[in-house]
């Protein structure tokens, strides 16, 4: 018999449960042809949510002339686009077009971001609970994630002197996840001064993951950190994901700010991995620049009567009826993350949680640690189902806890 074929040893480190085995058992699960509420993914379109048209008018205009590959940092009016749209932002420092990158994705500009920046055993600070992408990809890039601790005490901010504590002589970036998945939390301008400080004084480059910038409640206001670090080297991420609901054209970009000058090696290398990639989804790519312009309306969903603010606030009152669960009301985003009282929910192992929960509600939810959070005591649920469909949900989860004993 051949030997088993194995996979790489780059691979030991490398998680992304929100698509991981409780998901594989779900998929399993609606092969037997259960019906499964998947609340893991912030992915808006299943749940009713249309790109607005004239979008898809553009992408669809583009179709016939987008057959071929374009330069592979863009096309120029997307990325005119982007540079548009950062003149327009309050402190934001001036950009051209060849400080923007498109890309698959932000997923893919992260791994091309920390591919060309990381050697072996090259720190990054991560948030914790993070977006896991950011340490999977630290890890397959050869580096290693540190985990700095956000506290939920705190609305979640960051602890800053546990940022501080961790920074040491092999730390190379600190991770800015504003507005913030899992937790929903919005940094402050003193907040986001403080960590540019941190950077500027130990010479770190910051790497500010705003995807949900514009997905605010409340009196929630988004600072863009490259405003209060105009002279730190920042990578800003965005795309049309969330707030323009088309995650599955896969179409974003990557700006850099700061004293670009001494950072042209690395950017070099942002280029060359850019290049080995050929280019960004062209189709996608025609959808930036009407997305940027014109109406924004995304602004429909969070303002008072929106959907998402709706949601949202479904999600904090019906966990809050739940005993031993509480939950940080999210100010931007698509997730709330309550936590398990664990004196009551006393749960050893969160993702036997998650799988206990799929396979007797049919409701899929990510598992805390997943999100690099040290102990099993929260659950991550999307917020993207109707009102109605979220309450019963959690209603269900209730039920689910209040006989839920762990072997
Ligand atoms: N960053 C954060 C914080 C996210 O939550 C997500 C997706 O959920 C991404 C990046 C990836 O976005 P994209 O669809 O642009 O790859």
């Amino acid at each position: 018999m051949s030997p088993v074929v194995r996979q790489s040893e780059k691979l030991r480190d490398v998680l992304y449960d929100i698509r991981g085995p409780v998901s594989a058992r779900a998929a399993a699960l609606e092969a037997e042809g259960h019906r499964i509420l998947k609340l893991n993914i912030g992915n808006p379109q299943p749940f009713g949510f249309d790109a607005p048209s004239e979008i898809l008018q553009d992408v669809i205009a583009g179709l016939p002339m987008s057959a071929g590959y374009s330069d592979s940092r863009g096309i120029q009016s997307a990325r005119r686009a982007v540079v548009h749209h950062y003149q327009l932002q309050d402190g934001f420092p001036a950009i051209g077009i060849d400080d923007v990158w498109l890309g698959n994705g932000v997923s893919e500009l992260i791994q091309i971001a920390l591919q060309a920046l990381l050697n072996n055993g090259d720190e990054v600070l991560i948030p914790a609970p993070d977006y896991p992408l950011w340490t999977a990809v630290t890890n397959l890039a050869g580096g290693v994630p540190v985990h700095y601790l956000c506290d939920e005490d705190n609305g979640w901010n960051p602890d800053l002197e546990d940022l501080e504590s961790k920074i040491t002589d092999r730390t190379r970036a600190i991770v800015v996840i504003n507005p913030n998945n899992p937790t929903g939390a919005v940094y402050s301008r003193e907040t986001l001064t403080t960590i540019a400080e941190f950077a500027r004084k130990h010479d770190l480059v910051l790497m500010a993951d705003e995807i949900y910038d514009k997905i605010l409640y409340d009196d929630a206001v988004h600072i863009p950190l490259a405003s209060v670090a105009p002279d730190v080297l920042t990578l800003t991420f965005n795309g049309l994901s969330k707030a323009y609901r088309v995650c599955g054209y896969r179409s974003a970009w990557l700006v850099v700010t700061g004293p670009l000058e001494r950072a042209q090696d690395y950017l070099e290398g942002i280029t060359l991995l850019a290049s080995m990639r050929l280019c960004p989804n062209v189709p996608a790519q025609n959808a930036i620049q009407v997305a940027l312009g014109g109406y924004q309306s995304v602004k429909e969903l969070i303002l008072p009567g929106g959907r998402l603010l709706e949601q949202r606030d479904t999600a904090v009152d019906e966990l809050g009826k739940i005993p031993g669960v509480s939950v940080v009301r999210p100010r931007g985003a698509l997730y709330a993350f309550p936590r398990l009282d664990p004196e009551v929910y006393p749960i050893k192992d969160d993702q036997q949680l998650a799988l206990d929960l799929l396979t007797s509600e049919k409701i899929l939810i990510t598992q805390g640690t997943g999100f690099n959070w040290p102990r099993p005591d929260h659950l991550r649920i999307v917020t993207l189902p109707w009102a109605r469909d979220l309450a019963e949900a959690i209603q269900r989860l209730g039920n689910f806890l209040s006989s839920y004993r762990q072997a």
